[in-house]
């Protein structure tokens, strides 16, 4: 997941909105949820564990239809055509229509006359996001020092160090990022923690542009990123929980300084 965040213009309210990234949380299975960790088979193999990232099957069309959201193709006030979509995910519209129905509840879409649109954040959905993102987040990291696995505990560091060679491409520092903290909160190892995270996630998928982009934060991302690891690393959950939510108060107040810039 990714509390840089991403942003978006609002529409008509001459203010600009910004949010978070989703994570794929909703495409790790149950089962992903709680590792039992093998005994290192391979350390890739053993990675793909940790991040969840079983290759179980193909996306259905809520998935798809959430990774175009999130990687731009559909942006927010779009409008959603269920034979487009059908086309472009060669599938027939039966499941189109129910991933969209699915995804109007989830308020990810809005009714926009007979249209369903792309929906949008305004300003205090943004501040609502971001208390509940700390709140997760913070417990996620508590429980990750609790409970990480040794492996966890060295996929996190070695994120770190490697995030410090995409200090110059924000996009790729981005996604770099989504998958850091995804990977905390598998490390929590709490199912109930996820499934909350991921109603958060879906939500921030709706927001694009990083402030990762913004001069100097990917330094201090990555700071911030160490000293949740270390946090971790030494089973003291109470300070991975405070440098956590430290860490998105600052990519918060990065997006705020972003979006009054947009203002002007
Ligand atoms: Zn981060």
């Amino acid at each position: 997941m990714d509390e840089h965040g991403r942003r978006v213009a609002v529409r008509g309210a001459g203010a600009s909105q910004s949010c978070v990234t989703r994570s794929s949380l909703r495409t790790a299975p149950p089962q992903c949820l709680i590792v039992g960790y093998p005994r290192a088979k391979s350390r890739d193999r053993a990675e793909e564990r940790v991040l969840g990232q079983t290759k179980n099957g193909q996306k259905d069309a809520y998935e798809l239809i959430l990774d175009a959201i999130d990687e731009g193709t559909y942006k927010p006030g779009d409008r959603m055509v269920e034979s487009e979509l059908a086309d472009r995910f060669g599938m027939s519209r039966t499941p189109i229509r129910e991933a969209l129905q699915r995804l109007e509840t989830q308020s990810l879409l809005n009714r926009d006359g007979r249209s369903l649109i792309v929906a949008s954040l305004d300003h205090n959905q943004l501040h609502e996001l971001y208390a509940v993102r700390a709140e997760l987040e913070g417990l996620a990291a508590r429980l990750a020092a609790q409970h990480a696995a040794p492996e966890e505990q060295r996929v996190l560091r070695e994120m770190v160090e490697q995030d410090r060679a995409l200090i110059h491409d924000p996009d790729a520092m981005a996604r770099a990022n989504r998958r850091f903290h995804r990977q905390i909160q598998l490390a929590s190892h709490n199912r109930y923690l996820l499934q909350q995270l991921d109603l958060v996630h879906r939500t921030m998928a709706l927001l694009a542009t990083t402030s990762l982009a913004v001069a100097g934060r990917p330094e201090d991302a990555i700071g911030e990123h160490d000293a949740i690891v270390r946090a971790i690393e030494a089973r003291d959950g109470d300070a991975a929980d405070e440098a956590l939510r430290t860490h998105i108060s600052k990519a918060f107040e990065t997006r705020l300084k972003l979006d009054s810039f947009d203002d002007v």
